[in-house]
């Protein structure tokens, strides 16, 4: 096992940041580069170009992720290793920030040229990636590029339809890739040995726990539901209170239910009402119809499963009460997705042989590495967000912070290459 100390560079990987916040959309708040967007174009020209500079073979591989390639000793000799993979992504949400998925790309560049600095060769092939599109777009798909490189991108995504009529197919066609060929972009289950993200936490946990290094548990699986309320429409003058089938009254009673569960959960559970609509909106009528969107979310599947029971039955008994008929429909059902035991250990260990502090932290965001675990062995390294601000302009993690985060990435990543089988 090498104990090459790595050197990193975090004058060149700030500079590094600095330019890469050059390519945003002038007209929109924050650093906004979203994917599909000319900022975004160049930015991913940048990103290849920094890995050609680090000693990186680069690809722009069926499904648009941009591919950097470091040939490890094996395949040089001959010899078939899994390949090692990490990276995230360099799109962001419309007034973003500058470091959510860029700190796990640009940090992945210089955590080869460390390497390479510091003379620390692999055994393994080693792929840094940043992959297309990881947030939400038009079309409502997020993490294009990681579902196109794991097998999860389906027809069925292809034909959604953005705000411009246009479908994410049809979009895909006009910026160069293909879709079909998209579909067909999968790599063999199974076939890396480790895929490592390294990310900011975008929440307050790590920041408020003081520790240098988040050792991710799991991923949060995420439940959504539209539930709709019919009740009756009368006026609302006249109407005594104990004579209404109030549909909006219904929807308050199950905003209420819904943050109740939330407050109650056991680990990492979060439970929002995000939208809500009242028919036929008029300040004489009693509501007639509503309908609410929320969605919970967690490491902890077994909490999932139990609230969405609860959820559809206390629901229920409060519109029964109030004689409104009710319907819970839901939409998204993604389960939790943990990290890999062994890798999480590693990460740690790795941390403390640099004398860096770190913690277990769970993950209530999504990550290009929920898809990721489909070729194998998945684990996440979480720096600090400070004030637990992300997806906002006042999105910010310290160099020092960031330099800490490439440091154990490097380090983790040096081990792993040597370390036989991780899957349990
Ligand atoms: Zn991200």
């Amino acid at each position: 096992m090498t104990q090459i100390p790595i050197d990193v560079d975090a004058e060149s990987f700030e500079a590094s940041l600095a330019e890469m916040a050059t390519f945003v959309d002038d007209t929109q708040d924050g650093w906004t580069r979203q994917v599909f967007s000319d900022p975004y174009r160049g930015s991913r020209e940048f990103v290849a170009a920094k890995m050609r500079q680090a000693g990186l073979d680069v690809t722009l591989d069926a499904g648009g992720n941009v591919v950097g390639r470091l040939e490890g000793r094996g395949s040089k000799a001959g010899v078939t290793l899994k390949p090692i993979m990490t990276g995230s992504h360099t799109d962001t949400v419309r007034g973003g920030g500058r470091f959510d998925g860029i700190v796990g790309v640009l940090g992945a560049i210089e955590a080869v040229a460390a390497m390479r600095r510091s003379g620390v060769t692999l055994n393994r092939d080693l792929y840094v990636v940043d992959f297309l599109g990881e947030e939400p777009n038009e079309f409502g798909i997020s993490c294009v590029g990681s579902r196109s490189l794991a097998g999860v991108l389906i027809p069925e995504h292809l034909n959604m339809i953005g705000a411009s009529g246009d479908t994410l197919g049809d979009t895909l066609a006009k910026v160069g890739i293909n879709p079909d060929s998209a579909l067909r972009n999968a790599w063999a289950p199974n076939s890396l040995h480790a895929y490592i993200e390294l990310h900011i936490e975008q929440g307050p946990l790590l920041e408020k726990s003081g520790h240098d290094i988040g050792v991710v548990t799991a991923i949060a699986g995420i439940d959504r539901l539209m539930a709709r309320f019919v009740g009756r429409a009368d006026h609302a003058g006249a109407t005594p209170m104990d004579g209404r089938l109030d549909a909006l009254s219904a929807a308050a009673a199950a905003v209420l239910t819904i943050e109740r569960e939330g407050c109650g959960a056991p680990v990492h559970g979060v439970a929002t009402t995000g939208r809500i609509e009242s028919y036929p909106g008029s300040f004489n009528v009693v509501p007639s119809e509503a309908r609410l969107w929320a969605e919970l979310r967690s490491t902890d599947q077994s909490w999932l499963h139990g609230v969405k029971g609860r959820l559809a039955e206390q629901i229920g008994l409060e519109a029964n009460r109030r004689g409104v008929s009710h319907m819970i429909e839901w939409l998204t059902d993604q389960d939790a997705v943990p990290t890999e035991p062994a890798i999480r250990d590693r990460i740690a260990l790795c941390a403390e042989r640099l004398g860096y502090t770190w913690t277990p932290v769970p993950s209530g965001a999504g990550h290009d590495a929920a898809h990721m675990v489909h070729l194998g062995p998945m684990g996440m390294i979480f720096i600090p967000s400070v004030g637990g601000r992300s997806h906002c302009p006042e999105e910010f993690t310290p160099i020092e912070d960031i330099a800490r985060g490439i440091h154990v990435l490097a380090k983790t990543l040096s081990e792993l290459d040597v370390t036989t089988s991780l899957a349990s």
